[in-house]
């Protein structure tokens, strides 16, 4: 794909040790501080950019397409390029360079050589220069797909500890996590595990609890540093686990995996279209016949009657009902505001006694399904209504599937099942459909992703009328509703959102939790601190 004038593509990084040029042109070194190496496409050009940690102006700047990488030891590398020091300032003379990387770890040093010779074969095979006089430049699958800017949020809200805490407080999500993985136990031991999508660490961290042989942790936002620092503080597992920040796309690992651990669920289990990430996390890092952590997940959904949420929503809209607002008649926009609030799925903890018929469900087989196969999820519905009333939309919630080799378990959002952060959600219709008991539901639900990493939902439900005409079949009742997953409706009461962390992604206001603060480390306090400011929280 072709890049535009001054776009930059998505970078990858990879922290150092040291980091040294030994060109006597070269205008800066950073022996000392700790330094990041990001590759990434500016102009068409693949470069590796050196920066200092603290700073955002880059050290030194390399063409991928004119260097290579030598390994001296195990932690210890060097790269020689052919010098056009800056790509801004043409210089004519040409003579080479050497800039000597020092990792960490072993691990870290390996990842990032399969970086660079990922992003140098893209460089070489797309960096050829087009008769337009500008470079092709290499997108990943996500980056193709996904609009920068919503991309920039979401990994915002996930590279900052309060998010991440939500979820880890939700103890039916994470504690079932920890008892699919410690059960199957047979299936991590000595094996190489890839968490996609890390976040904090936590999946991987059970994994190595588990015994497994070595675990790739996966995280693209911010998070990935604090995730080395929770692991690298707890050193029996530490050993086991690297932590490679990046995207499930884009990143490059040494070894393929013998299983994919992951928690790429979002609201109607397909939100925030992590899915499609896991799907190619399993492409490109699985062995064939390779498990996945879950290998299998259902959305059930089921008409539901609910006066009370209907009258909330209509009249929520009342308000532009009025001719005098100041003087101003507010009626010509009434309409566009009633649709408006149907617009949103409502999600909350739904009583199951609202139901109106048994679920159905359209199962995803995460270890099968093609990504282009999420990009539109078409469902029939037919349901037989267990009791006459009116029915006002369609209520839906998901379970996962751990297909251990020793306990199969299931991980349940249902109502009526222990509280998830993800709780239920309901698609309202602006117009509710009147159903006799034994009557047939029919409709469809039709979900279409878009590149704001959510989906626009196409819901009709239908039922045949009884009554007069009956006979012939009976006079149709449909209604049918557009609803944005991306911009649901959260109506838990106040102690819905203290009893269980608040939802992944999106949640509107965000209840801090009381912490107790204790004197953090100096080296924590600064990232602390952070934290605590993106919250609008108060140190004492
Ligand atoms: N595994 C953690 C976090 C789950 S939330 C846990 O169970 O607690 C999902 C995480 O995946 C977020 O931290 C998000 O930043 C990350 N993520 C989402 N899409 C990703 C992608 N394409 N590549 C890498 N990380 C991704």
């Amino acid at each position: 794909m072709e890049a535009s004038q001054g776009e930059t593509s998505k970078p990858l990084e990879f922290t150092l040790a040291s980091v040294s040029s030994l060109s006597p042109h070269a205008s800066a070194t950073a022996q000392s501080s700790q330094s990041l190496a990001r590759f990434c496409i500016d102009y068409g050009v693949t470069e590796l950019r050196i920066y200092r940690e603290s700073e955002s102006n880059e050290l030194i700047k390399v063409d991928l397409r004119t260097s290579e990488l030598f390994k001296l030891s195990p932690i210890e590398s060097l790269c020689m390029s052919e010098g056009s020091e800056s790509s801004k300032a043409v210089r004519q003379d040409s003579y080479s360079r050497g800039i000597f990387f020092r990792f960490r770890r072993e691990d870290e040093s390996a990842a990032f050589h399969f970086a660079f010779e990922r992003w140098k074969k893209e460089a070489v095979a797309q960096g050829i220069q087009l008769p337009n006089g500008k470079f092709s430049s290499y997108k990943s699958k996500f980056d193709a797909k996904i609009e920068a800017s919503s991309a920039k949020m979401y990994f915002h809200y996930y590279g900052q500890l309060l998010h991440q805490q939500n979820m880890l407080q939700d103890y039916v999500r994470t504690g079932t996590y920890y008892a699919a993985v410690i059960e199957n136990r047979v299936d991590f031991l000595d094996r190489v595990v890839v968490d996609v999508g890390a976040g904090s660490g936590i999946l991987s961290l059970f994994a190595a609890q588990a015994g497994a042989k070595h675990v790739y942790a996966v995280e693209a936002s911010e998070m990935a540093e604090y995730a080395r620092r929770l692991i690298e503080g707890n050193p029996y597992l530490s050993q086991r686990i690297t932590v490679i920040k990046g995207k499930a796309e884009e990143v490059e690992l040494p070894e393929k995996a013998d299983i994919l651990i992951s928690e790429p669920m979002g609201t109607l289990l397909v939100n925030e279209r992590m899915l499609e990430s896991y799907v190619i996390a399993r492409d490109r890092f699985l062995v064939p016949n390779g498990k996945m952590f879950p290998a299998v997940g259902r959305i059930h959904m089921a008409p539901f009657s609910d006066e009370y949420l209907y009258i909330e929503i209509a009249s929520k809209a009342l308000f532009w009902q009025q001719q005098n607002y100041f003087g101003v008649d507010l009626t010509p926009l009434y309409g566009s505001a009633f649709h408006g609030y149907f617009s949103q799925p409502v999600v909350d903890a739904l009583d199951p006694r609202l139901l109106v018929a048994p679920a159905a469900s359209h199962v995803i087989d995460f270890t099968s399904v093609k990504e282009e196969q999420l990009y539109e999820i078409n469902i029939q519905l037919q349901f037989t209504a267990s009791v006459g009333t009116r029915v006002h939309g369609l209520a839906c919630w998901f379970d996962v599937l751990f297909n251990g080799s020793s306990v199969p378990r299931w991980l349940t959002t249902a109502p009526g099942a222990p509280t998830t952060h993800w709780y239920q959600l309901r698609c309202v219709l602006s117009q509710p459909i009147y159903v006799m008991a034994g009557q047939e539901i029919t409709g469809r639900l039709q979900m279409i992703a878009h590149n704001a990493q959510s989906y626009t939902i196409y819901l009709t439900l239908s039922a045949k009328m009884w009554g007069p005409g009956a006979e012939q079949g009976g006079i149709l009742q449909t209604s049918s509703g557009k609803m944005e997953l991306k911009e649901p409706y959260y109506r838990m009461s106040q102690s819905q959102t203290q009893a269980y962390a608040l939802p992944q992604y999106q949640q509107p206001n965000q209840l801090i939790q009381d912490i107790q603060i204790e004197s953090p480390d100096p080296d924590g306090s600064k990232l602390f601190q952070q934290q605590m400011q993106t919250a609008d929280t108060q140190l004492p």
